[in-house]
């Protein structure tokens, strides 16, 4: 094992913990993706950008990041555990498109959004259909491991057989089932036991079907992690990530099925984002695709916000809060970006050369950020640091400027690539300069000065040109 100087919490053992990694100056980790059978809304979008500030914060400790991302193409029920239809199926009834052409097509579009939040690409993104595979043979090891049965056509995982089942969610089997409000099937032994491969007993109308041991059919959704974190990773990887929905079903599935194949639990540190809720005055509700309404990144471009005005929101709270969703928050976090984004280019436009040390003052600042983001992803703090660090002019704009573009190799709010916004010329200044070059065409000297003393006037240096004219805004 090898140090590093982050913290994370870890669900596993609800505390957060010195962070070592299995590797010496690499870490492995693996992040369930999409379900790609409707857009992620914004609340998936905060746990994505959670993962992303997670794999940015452990590249600037210095550590190689191997990142995987699952898209689940198949076997996603409507509910976490076994009962309903696959998510697939009911997008194909509603759209009338093959389940290729739906995964195709909102997958692109969860990329395009990811793009817009500066998320970056996980390292390797595998689609569970392209897995099935290695998900039969994962099957067939817990088969002779002896903890799957065959029952009406499927394959369940015996939870009687796995004495830590539910360590993760600290789960107590004995006292949820006596008040299980679990979907019954007769087919299983005990309730919480889950399907490992689907026969077309459970749906007639399942279009998805690969030929198996077992017989025509399809996985279950937890088998593809196990699985495919298994082929990109290995047996154990250090950290596995997903929305705090995923500790009761979908990742105590996934660790009872890796534990029970290779011996070890997956992953040695696993993290959950919390969730983006809707509050109103009598309820509190986590945003969900199920509820019928929710809203999408294009929501947010439509009402011409930025879209890294969300990201800057979600860093407004840790990931293990909840974050309360609504118009105001994300309208003031669009203003304190415009702020950021008008100091950071006040600085560009200063011409100075960062010092060859960093001064003390400055090196202070580096050291409280380093802290905020090493203490399990501390970003409001790390926030706190760059609004003062930045206004705090004892620290010279070069210096600034460089931490500025340093940092937000973190908070990815696209800093060393903003700009004066030129565009933003006021409507009044550009009359101005249209009809100063009609009087200098026109050969009216004095007209042409007088309208350039009032385009001053307005804050702007008008710049003769080959085709017409620009405008630079004065400090
Ligand atoms: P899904 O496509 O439904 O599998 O969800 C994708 C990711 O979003 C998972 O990691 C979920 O745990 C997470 N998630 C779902 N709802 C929310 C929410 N309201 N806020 C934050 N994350 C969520
Ligand atoms: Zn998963």
């Amino acid at each position: 094992m090898s140090t590093t100087p982050i913290s994370l919490f870890n669900t596993l053992t609800r505390q957060v913990e010195a962070f070592e990694t299995i590797d010496a100056d690499s870490v492995r980790i693996y992040c369930c993706g999409p379900t790609v059978y409707n857009y992620q809304h914004i609340g998936n979008l905060r746990t994505y950008i959670f993962e992303d500030l997670l794999t940015r914060t452990l590249r600037y400790a210095g550590l190689k990041v191997n990142h995987v991302m699952n898209i689940t193409d198949v076997g996603h029920l409507v509910s976490d555990a076994d009962s309903g239809e696959d998510k697939m199926l009911v997008a194909m009834r509603r759209e009338g498109k093959s389940s290729e052409q739906i995964a195709q097509f909102y997958t692109d579009i969860f990329f395009d959004h990811c793009t817009l939040l500066n998320i970056r690409r996980p390292t390797t993104v595998c689609k569970a259909t392209d897995h099935i595979k290695e998900m039969i043979e994962l099957i067939k090891r817990l088969e002779s491991n002896g903890f799957a049965y065959l029952a009406g056509g499927n394959v369940y995982f015996d939870v009687a057989k796995f004495n830590e089942y539910g360590r993760l969610a600290q789960l107590n089997l004995d006292s949820l089932q006596a008040g299980a409000r679990i979907e019954v099937d007769s087919k299983k032994k005990n309730a919480f036991d889950f399907a490992l491969w689907f026969t077309k007993s459970k749906f007639e109308g399942q279009e998805l079907q690969w030929d198996s041991p077992w017989g025509t059919g399809y996985p279950g959704w937890h088998i593809e992690c196990s699985a495919m974190a298994m082929r990109y990773l290995g047996e154990q990887f250090d950290i596995h990530c997903g929305g705090i929905d995923h500790i009761p079903v979908h990742h105590t599935n996934e660790i009872a099925q890796s534990q029970c194949a290779t011996g070890h639990i997956p992953a040695r540190v696993w993290m959950h984002g919390a969730f983006l809720v809707e509050k109103d005055k009598e309820e509190t509700k986590k945003m969900s695709k199920s509820a019928g309404s929710f809203l999408v990144l294009d929501d947010i471009l439509t009402r011409k916000l930025d879209p890294l005005s969300y990201r800057l929101m979600c860093l407004s709270a840790s990931y293990r809060s909840e974050l309360a969703w609504s118009w105001q928050g994300v309208e003031s976090a669009h203003q304190t970006l415009q702020k950021l984004r008008a100091a950071v280019v006040a600085l560009q436009e200063q011409d100075s050369d960062p010092p060859q040390t960093p001064s003390a003052k400055g090196a202070e600042y580096a050291e409280r950020f380093r802290q905020a983001i090493f203490d399990d992803l501390a970003m409001p703090r790390a926030m706190a640091t760059v609004h003062a660090m930045l206004s705090d002019s004892s620290v010279s704009p070069a210096e600034r400027l460089a931490l500025a573009i340093d940092w937000d190799e973190v908070l990815g709010l696209g800093v060393a690539s903003w700009k004066p916004d030129r565009t933003a010329v006021p409507a009044e200044v550009k009359d101005l300069a249209d009809k100063r070059v009609a009087a200098r065409r026109e050969k009216n000297f004095a007209l042409s000065d007088q309208l350039r003393d009032q385009i001053a006037a307005l804050g702007y240096t008008v710049l003769d040109t080959k085709d017409g004219y620009t405008l630079k805004r004065e400090q």
